[in-house]
């Protein structure tokens, strides 16, 4: 493939467990500053795809290109350092340490702030972390112990460790589940900013949330695209509504 403006360019993806393909030619393109969220039944492979994309799992065959340089190769940490974030379904937090210590150690070690001055760390990284604290909606929990933290703010914890990285692309397992219907709604605001800065890939199936921050919408089933397009345009498709929108 020649080199595209794409940030995430997925091609003929194929991951297959025992000769079960969970992922089967898949073929899937992020643009810059796109919001797209990933639906479909339970064992469609939407988990597993993002599993592939931050190499958890090695894939089959096929191509996953972020920002044009090839990732199937590289382990789970160089695709981090490449640019990528990936939030799992349950929050990796430190539950005994505050709001500010858990975004504190997110920064990232090997960055340099104009020089190595221990000061002028300090002072870009609590920068960083109250910017980001204000983003995820934690200003004022900023010293607060995060076992406090209600599961929604959790969630925003973990999105704000994420943020520390300053990562290119995002994706995000089903992060409104358990949520309460004001946390959801916040949280649309609150993935609405992100993606004004960097690409944002969501698996989700609360479809009024789907409906809120949607750029486009893909449809997994049996590890393939069902439909792809806007959310009117998969809530019209039969297909879909046969397999997934219909019970
Ligand atoms: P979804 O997230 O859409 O519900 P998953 O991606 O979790 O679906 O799973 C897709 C299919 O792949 C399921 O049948 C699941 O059991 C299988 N699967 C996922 N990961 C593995 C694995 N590491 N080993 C074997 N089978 C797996
Ligand atoms: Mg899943």
């Amino acid at each position: 493939m020649s080199n595209t403006d794409f940030v995430l360019a997925l091609e003929d993806l194929t991951v297959s467990f025992d000769g079960f393909k969970a992922v089967d030619a898949l073929t899937l393109y992020i643009d810059k500053n796109e919001l797209r969220v990933v639906i479909g039944p339970n064992g469609a492979g939407k988990t597993t795809v993002l599993d592939l994309i931050c190499g958890k799992t090695k894939s089959s065959s096929g191509s996953i290109k972020f920002k044009n340089q090839e990732l199937t190769m590289l382990s789970e940490h160089e695709i981090v350092r490449a640019g990528v974030g990936r939030k799992f379904q349950t929050p990796s937090i430190y539950e005994n340490l505050s709001v500010y210590q858990n975004l504190e150690l997110s920064y990232p070690v090997g960055r340099s702030v104009w020089g190595s001055l221990t000061f002028k760390r300090t002072a870009a990284v609590s920068e960083q972390v109250n910017k980001i604290a204000a983003e995820v909606l934690l200003t004022e929990q900023l010293h607060m112990e995060a076992a406090l933290l209600s599961h929604g703010q959790k969630q925003w914890l973990e999105i704000g460790m994420l943020l520390m990285q300053d990562p290119e692309l995002l994706m995000l397992d089903e992060p409104v589940a358990g949520m309460s219907v004001k946390e959801r709604d916040q949280t649309a605001e609150l993935l609405k900013r992100i993606c004004q800065n960097r690409s944002v890939l969501v698996i989700e199936h609360d479809m009024e949330f789907v409906k809120k921050i949607a750029h486009k919408v893909t449809v997994l089933h049996q590890g393939k695209i069902l439909a792809e397009g806007s959310m009117e345009h998969i809530q019209a498709d039969e297909k879909v509504i046969e397999v997934y929108l219909g019970h």
